[in-house]
């Protein structure tokens, strides 16, 4: 079974007035040369534009792995979403 496959499985109450991923500094982004987030993200959550990280947060997994790859600028705010919100699995 794919990736894509998997994620489907995956159920999201999405918290529409609050994101519990944002960016620190977004100028940080721009010297930031590798921008780990774009392509460790199992999710796909952060795509660079050109200018900014646009953070898609009713996708994300709530993995912790863009925290830890964001090792130069730490410019990942990182918080689980609010209570009832966010991501539910489903094994099988
Ligand atoms: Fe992506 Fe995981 Fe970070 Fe969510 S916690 S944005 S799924 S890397």
């Amino acid at each position: 079974m794919k990736l894509e496959d998997k994620l489907f499985l995956d159920r999201y109450v999405v918290d529409e007035d609050h994101s519990h991923l944002k960016i620190k500094d977004s100028e940080n982004c721009v010297k930031c040369e590798k921008k780990q987030c774009t392509y460790a993200c199992p999710s796909d959550v952060y795509v660079w534009d050109g200018k900014l990280i646009n953070i898609a947060h009713a996708d994300c997994l709530e993995c912790g792995t863009c925290r830890i790859v964001c090792s130069e600028f730490d410019n990942i705010e990182w918080s689980y979403p609010r209570g009832g919100f966010g991501v539910s699995y489903k094994f099988g």
